[in-house]
């Protein structure tokens, strides 16, 4: 199980009294808690700590969400979009990636918990409205999906709300082993549980705070074993030494506890990065990897393994996991037409095995 390693709660005063205003109180007893009538403004004395980034994780900040939930992945520019609904019910993060664009994406570093989740139901009626087919829906872009799902147990209101809308697929995607209240309700056939996985070096050195691989693995086999689909995300692949050998043993640990079947998609992304994400990777995670590679500057503003390198390290993965699996739904995360063609051997329009996919 990965516990949050929670310091301070602010609760707004409009939501004290809120459902997950008292599931949080109750989840978190002895930390200490404070309701306020404006969190935004409260107490950003830690942006001046040594490691800010670290303490706004240690901070949950409980309000309701005044914007929209629901927002279209933007995808990028040039690159091919896999057409997601992003739903964004938490801001921010327990775990600590190194590579997480968080780290200077977000104007408040603390994890912000939105306690109006009844008005998500009406937003997802709306966008399915609104597109006339079925959409894909996901949790995990500003946060992970179940970093209190032990806690709070949120992704059960979720996926229930889900459930009554078979033209709507969520994935909650993860790198924690938190699926103890999943595992007390029936599957839901459109509903995915996701996990990233990397190497165990790729883990311990740049996803502090998430679940072991093994742990990750052993939770899919559950949530397997009673009967949910899973999906699995290549993403971010790292050049790091003994790369080659490391993720085949991943794919290995993969395919022993998901077969084919019960698979719904596996996703593949080649590290990247905003150039200034740099000075942070490097003062934060000194043990890290992730930089020691040839990089180049792409048109979305982002660093990229050299195309060669990249090409190699998707290639690499693409055959470990169609030989296992011919047939299963392997798309790429921003990557552009030409590494889509090269490597998968067409647009994903061409490919018909992803049309569960993208639509
Ligand atoms: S799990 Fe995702 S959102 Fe959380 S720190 Fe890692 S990359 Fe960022």
């Amino acid at each position: 199980m990965v516990a949050p390693c929670l310091s301070k709660i602010i609760i707004s005063s409009e939501s004290a009294s809120s459902s997950i205003a008292r599931k949080v109180t109750k989840a978190w007893p002895d930390v200490d808690t404070i309701i306020v009538d404006d969190p935004a403004s409260y107490d950003r004395k830690f942006d001046m700590d040594d490691d800010p980034v670290l303490s706004g994780k240690r901070t949950l900040v409980v309000a309701p969400n005044k914007g929209r939930f629901i927002r279209k992945c933007p995808g990028t520019m040039g690159l091919v979009c896999c057409n997601y609904y992003v739903i964004d019910l938490a801001e921010g993060c327990s775990i600590d990636c190194s590579y997480c664009i968080l780290q200077g994406y977000l104007n408040d570093r603390r994890i912000r918990l939105a306690t109006n989740i009844d008005d998500l139901e009406k937003e997802i009626d709306e966008t399915l409205a609104d597109t006339g087919r079925p959409i894909r829906l996901g949790t995990g872009e500003l946060s992970d999906s179940l970093m209190f799902d032990n806690e709070l147990g949120l992704a059960n209101i979720l996926i229930d709300m889900i459930r009554k809308r078979p033209q709507a697929t969520l994935e909650l995607k993860t790198k924690t082993d938190n699926i103890e209240k999943i595992l007390d309700i029936d599957p839901a056939p459109n509903v995915v549980i996701g996990w990233s996985l990397n190497t165990p070096e790729v883990i311990a050195r740049d996803e502090r705070g998430s679940a072991s691989l093994d742990k990750r693995l052993s939770a899919a086999k559950k949530v397997v074993d009673a009967g949910w689909k899973v999906a699995f995300h290549f993403d971010p692949l790292v050049i790091h030494p003994g790369w080659q050998d490391g993720y085949r043993k991943v794919v290995d640990g993969l395919f022993a506890v998901a077969g084919p079947d019960k698979i719904a998609w596996i996703s593949m992304g080649a590290l990247r990065f905003h150039p200034s994400l740099k000075p942070i990777i490097k003062s934060r995670f000194e043990r890290s990897d992730l930089l020691k590679s040839q990089f180049s500057l792409c048109p979305d503003n982002k660093m990229r393994y050299v195309k060669p390198l990249r090409k190699e390290l998707l290639a690499h993965l693409k055959s470990l996991i169609l030989s296992r699996a011919p047939t299963v739904a392997l798309y790429f995360c921003m990557e552009g037409i030409e590494i889509w063609s090269d490597v998968l051997g067409g647009s994903p329009a061409s490919l018909g095995m992803l049309d569960e996919v993208f639509g």
